[in-house]
């Protein structure tokens, strides 16, 4: 028979999501498995109502109904992994208990086609409405947005039939004869399109993340989990608009091949680290900091004046040159230089700016050190002397 043929079709393409979800899930991403899970369940669900008739109509559509719960309690999981919120499986599988309780109740006590569709439908679309109902407004990326939109076009879906089922159903409707039923029918060509979306848009999400995640792991320096040089570079091009003005810092830990020789290079990497923990701390929320190489930093503070940059500057130098390192065995006092820079109009690039810092920060090196240089012709600026600690000559 023709639907015969057809009915191993939604089973099929469920397999084949499952299996495209666990691919991402093996490239990284743990929230795929929540998905494959969901996707598997509804192979298997779709499967057990032709598998399972052996085991009666009763029995049956109570092993359908349970896998199809399970899949829902999967993708709710997996949604509420996608947004980030907290995994209260708690609540969730309460919710699908309660559900399942229902639906046995329906079945075998009160023998009503209608109830079971209905407790099956219902705790399915609540399930997927938790993650949604924990947002606390739109998601900020246009793919979590398509992602809202389908869950409550799924849960809406549910109910709509539920209900509508529920009103038009001959009174006589049966288990025995559901499967032919109009109402099966309306239920697998909206539940197939609207799941086929969900299943699309889903994987579309996890891939994202997962390339996300490379992403940001190919722009951050391991050591200091600041951005490195092509994280910066990157950001640059991305805030292009800001890089109109602004000023940048760069800085240098002084004598640091010392630090190397004398206490070695894992203590000279405490130091690094130490230094950008420093950074992270002392800068305002709307700097972009980024470790350039060894031992030296650029930092970028849109908008901000070179004086100002000199007070955060002047800031972390002293806190720098303060800061106790006997933890990690260093006894004598580090230091840091540091150039600064406003960008100017005519800059072709913020790596001007970089430059003109450079150069500031060389001024800095060759007039002792622990010290901050600006950028300038004007006489009150340039460098700021007195430094409280002298470096370790
Ligand atoms: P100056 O005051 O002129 O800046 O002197 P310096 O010794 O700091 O100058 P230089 O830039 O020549 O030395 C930097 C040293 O940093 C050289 C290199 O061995 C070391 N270095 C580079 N990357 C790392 C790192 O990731 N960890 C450690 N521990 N050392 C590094
Ligand atoms: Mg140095
Ligand atoms: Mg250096």
């Amino acid at each position: 028979m023709d639907t015969d043929n057809f009915t191993f079709l939604p089973p099929l393409v469920m397999l084949i999501f499952a299996g495209a979800y666990l691919l991402v899930w093996f490239y990284g991403s743990r929230v795929a498995i929540w998905w494959a899970l969901g996707f598997f369940g509804h192979a298997v669900a779709f499967a057990g109502e032709v598998a399972f008739q052996p085991l009666g109509d009763q029995m049956r559509t109570l092993l359908v109904d349970a896998v199809f719960l399970l899949s829902y309690f999967a993708l709710s999981q997996g949604l509420s992994a996608h947004f980030g919120q907290r995994l209260q499986m708690g609540r969730r599988i309460a919710l699908a208990l309660i559900g399942f309780g229902l639906v046995a109740y329906a079945i075998f006590v009160a023998e009503s086609l209608r109830s079971e569709l209905l407790a099956v439908d219902l705790t399915c679309g609540l399930l997927l409405l938790i993650p949604i109902a924990r947002l606390g407004g739109w998601p900020r990326q246009m793919v979590g947005r398509v992602l809202v939109v389908l869950a409550v076009m799924t849960t809406l879906d549910f109910v709509g039939r539920s209900l509508v089922f529920a009103a038009m159903a001959p009174a006589d409707s049966s288990f025995a004869t559901y499967a032919t039923s109009f109402y099966a029918y309306a239920a697998q060509v909206s539940g197939t399109l609207i799941g086929l979306s969900f299943a699309l848009v889903g994987l579309g999400a996890v891939a994202l993340d997962v390339l996300d995640r490379y992403r940001d792991t190919a722009e951050t320096d391991y050591l200091t989990g600041l951005l490195n040089r092509r994280g910066f570079e990157n950001m640059t091009l991305a805030h292009i608009d800001r890089m109109s003005e602004g000023a940048v810092i760069l800085c240098d830990i002084d004598r640091f091949k010392r630090i190397n020789d004398l206490y070695g290079h894992s203590a000279g990497d405490g130091v690094i680290a130490g230094f950008a923990a420093l950074l992270k701390h002392a800068l305002p929320p709307t700097a972009h900091a980024a470790r350039f190489g060894g031992e030296e930093f650029v930092v970028f503070l849109p908008a901000y004046s070179k004086m100002e940059c000199v007070r955060v500057a002047e800031t972390i130098r002293e806190a720098f040159g303060e800061t106790d390192l006997s933890m990690i065995g260093i006894q004598d006092p580090v230091t840091a230089s540091f150039g600064i820079a406003s960008i100017r109009t005519g800059d072709r690039s913020i790596h001007a700016a970089i430059s003109r810092a450079d150069a500031r920060m060389y001024v800095a090196k060759s007039t002792g050190r622990n010290r901050v240089v600006a950028d300038d012709t004007s006489e009150s600026v340039p460098v700021v002397p007195a430094p409280k600690v002298s470096a370790a000559a």
